[in-house]
């Protein structure tokens, strides 16, 4: 934040080594002239050094607000992709984002890590298979996670009568 205070002292500063400037036309003693220089020489140095420190902020400033402006793309940007998927229920409490089809542009239908996604981070999730109870095996390469989607159908592991000895 640029102190007010600080540019306020610039300016008046410099007005009144402007005023020394217009007495000094009207005196003749060289002394005084030379003690009036030096009066306006310690106003200038000081306006000189306040300006420098209210440069340093504004940069700072500049700096922040270019910081902040990304940021608030990337929040839009993320808001965009976000707002192309949606949270699919695969039964028994299994869920993950999928895309929705009015929002495809052309992309393969393909579901996101529900971890990610709530990190505002869009990744795919890679088919791996299907497990004996016929949940369908999902890998999240960003952050590792592994997803069982759907309902578990019971296994039925054949009887003794029915086993080949
Ligand atoms: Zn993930």
């Amino acid at each position: 934040m640029i102190d007010i205070a600080l540019w306020s002292g610039v300016a008046s500063g410099l007005k009144t080594a402007v005023d020394i400037g217009k007495t000094i036309k009207e005196i003749n003693d060289l002394t005084v002239i030379r003690s009036k220089v030096i009066e306006m020489q310690d106003i200038i140095l000081g306006a000189q050094s306040s300006a420098m420190a209210v440069q340093t902020q504004l940069f700072e400033l500049i700096q922040e607000n270019s910081e902040l402006k990304a940021k608030v793309a990337a929040v839009d940007d993320w808001k965009a992709t976000a707002a192309r998927y949606q949270l699919k229920d695969y039964g028994e409490g299994t869920y993950a984002y999928e895309l929705k089809e009015d929002a495809a542009n052309g992309e393969p239908p393909h579901k996101l890590c529900p971890v990610c996604f709530e990190n505002d981070k869009r990744s795919l999730l890679q088919f791996q298979g299907k497990t004996v109870s016929k949940q369908h095996m999902y890998k999240c390469h960003s952050c590792g996670g592994d997803f069982y989607l759907g309902t578990r159908s019971e296994t039925s592991w054949p009887s003794r009568a029915n086993r080949r000895v």
